[in-house]
C-alpha cells in the first residue's frame, strides 16, 4: 500500500531558516553602523575559518549575487556593470553584484530593511572556483581602499598532493600579517581550531542532510536543497549553523519515516550539473513536480561538503577541503565523483546546465555528458541557461527539452 501520506508539506525547518538568514545580515549591518566588529568579505568557498578566528564578520557577496538572481533584480543591475567594462560574458554574479552596488540598490533592502551591502574591512577570495572572484573583490578592493588578498588555487588537479596542500598552506598563512594588522588582533591557533571544529560539524550535518535524498522517495529535493543550503555557505565556523543543520536532519529523517516525499509519486530521479538558474527556482521546482521527476541530488550543493576540516590540523585541513572540491578537478576526477553519486543516489539522468557566464560550473563543455552515458549507462541532457542572466535562458525552449528527456526515461 501507498504509504506516503501528502504530496508536497512544507519544509517546517523554513522558519529557522529564515531567521539564521536574517540575523546574519542584521548582525553585519550592526556592525558596520556602529564600527565592530570588523566586517572581511570571502568568497563562498574561502577560509572563511581563518577570517572568523581574527573576529570578523564575514560577508558573502556570492550570496548577495544569488539573492540578485532569485530576486530577478539581477537584470536591471548587470547592464550597469557592463557599463563600466565589465563584459556581459563574464559571471553574471559579479556583473549583478556590482551593478547592483552602483546602482545603490539591493535585495536586502525589501527582505531585511537594510539599505547596503556592508563595508569591507579587508576581501579575502581563493580562486578555487574561478578568476573571477580576484577581479570581483579587487574592484571592491579599489573602491573602499581596503586590502583585497588572497589564494590562488591549482586548477585542473587529478590527485590533491602533498605539494599542493603545502603550497595552498603556506598561501593561507601568508594572509595572518594583513589579517592582524586590520583586525588589530593577533593570530590564535586555538580560535582557528574551534572555527575549523565548527565548520567540520556544519558540514558532516550538511551533507548527512542531502544523503537522506537517497532514500526512494525522497524527502526532499535540488530545490528545495539551494534555499537550505544558506547557513552552510555563510554562517560555517559558527554554532548556529551546527544548531540549524540539526533542526533540519531531524525533519528529514521525520519525513522518511512518514514517507514524504517532495514530489508525489516520484517516478524518476534525476542528477542536475552545474549552476541552479536562480531567477527561476521554483518554475523550474514545479516543472519536474509535474513530471513526477525528483532532482535528488547535485555537484552544486555537494559543493559545501568539506569532510577533509581537522581542528588538529588546522591549516593543512583547510587547505585540503578548500581544494578537493569538484570545481578544483580534471574531469577524470568528476566524472569518478558523479559515478559515485549515481551508486548512492540511484538516478536514472544527468540534466547539465550550461550557464552562460560560468565555464568554471558547466562541465558538459568537454564531452563529459557522452562519456558519462557510456559509462552509466544513462542519458544525459545539457541546457543551455544561466546563473543570474535571464537573457541567455529559454523557459520555453528548456520545458520542451525537459519534457522530451523524461519521456526518453520513459521509454
Ligand atoms: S564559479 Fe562561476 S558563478 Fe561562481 S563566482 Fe566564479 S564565475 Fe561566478
Amino acid at each position: 500500500m501507498e504509504k506516503r501520506i501528502s504530496p508536497s508539506v512544507p519544509i517546517q525547518a523554513a522558519k529557522p531558516l529564515k531567521k539564521i538568514m536574517a540575523d546574519h545580515f542584521y548582525e553585519l549591518d550592526r556592525a558596520v553602523k556602529v564600527g565592530a566588529p570588523k566586517v572581511a568579505w570571502c568568497t563562498s568557498v574561502g577560509p572563511a575559518e581563518l577570517l572568523q578566528s581574527f573576529g570578523f564578520l564575514v560577508y558573502y557577496p556570492e550570496n548577495h549575487g544569488a539573492m540578485l538572481g532569485a530576486t530577478r533584480m539581477a537584470m536591471d543591475m548587470i547592464p550597469v556593470a557592463n557599463a563600466i567594462g565589465y563584459s556581459p560574458d563574464i559571471c553574471s554574479y559579479l556583473t549583478s553584484d556590482i551593478g547592483s552596488f552602483l546602482k545603490q540598490e539591493t535585495p536586502l533592502k525589501k527582505a531585511y530593511n537594510i539599505d547596503a551591502v556592508p563595508k569591507p574591512d579587508v576581501l579575502v577570495y581563493n580562486t578555487n572556483q574561478c578568476r573571477d572572484v580576484k577581479d570581483w573583490f579587487s574592484w571592491y578592493g579599489r573602491h573602499f581602499n581596503v586590502p583585497a588578498i588572497g589564494i590562488h588555487t591549482h586548477r585542473e588537479i587529478g590527485r590533491v598532493e602533498k605539494h599542493h596542500i603545502d603550497d595552498i598552506a603556506t598561501q593561507m598563512k601568508g594572509l595572518i600579517p594583513t589579517l592582524e594588522e586590520v583586525s588589530g588582533r593577533k593570530f590564535d591557533i586555538d580560535r582557528l581550531r574551534e572555527s575549523v571544529r565548527l565548520s567540520r560539524e556544519c558540514t558532516d550535518l550538511w551533507k548527512a542532510c542531502l544523503d537522506r535524498a537517497a532514500v526512494i522517495s525522497a524527502p526532499w529535493n535540488f530545490f528545495d536543497a539551494t534555499i537550505h543550503m544558506g547557513p552552510a555557505v555563510v554562517m560555517r565556523g559558527r554554532q548556529e549553523a551546527v544548531d540549524y543543520y540539526q533542526i533540519l536532519l531531524k525533519e528529514l529523517d521525520e519525513r522518511v519515516a512518514a514517507g514524504i516525499s517532495s514530489v508525489p509519486n516520484e517516478k524518476h530521479r534525476l542528477y542536475w550539473d552545474g549552476m541552479p538558474v536562480w531567477g527561476k527556482l521554483r518554475s523550474m521546482a514545479e516543472l519536474f513536480t509535474g513530471l513526477a521527476a525528483c532532482v535528488v541530488a547535485s555537484t552544486y550543493c555537494n559543493s559545501w561538503i568539506f569532510t577533509a576540516f581537522d581542528p588538529a590540523e588546522p591549516f593543512d585541513s583547510m587547505a585540503r577541503a578548500y581544494t578537493e572540491l569538484f570545481i578544483v578537478r580534471d574531469e577524470p576526477y568528476k566524472e569518478a565523483y558523479i559515478k559515485k553519486c549515481h551508486e548512492f543516489f540511484k538516478f536514472e539522468g544527468i540534466i547539465f546546465h550550461d550557464a552562460k557566464t560560468c565555464p568554471n560550473n558547466s562541465n558538459n563543455r568537454y564531452g563529459m555528458p557522452q562519456r558519462l552515458t557510456e559509462k552509466l549507462g544513462i542519458p544525459c541532457l545539457s541546457i543551455n541557461g544561466d546563473l543570474n542572466d535571464l537573457r541567455c535562458f529559454s523557459e520555453e525552449q528548456t520545458k520542451t527539452n525537459i519534457e522530451a528527456f523524461i519521456e526518453q526515461l520513459e521509454d
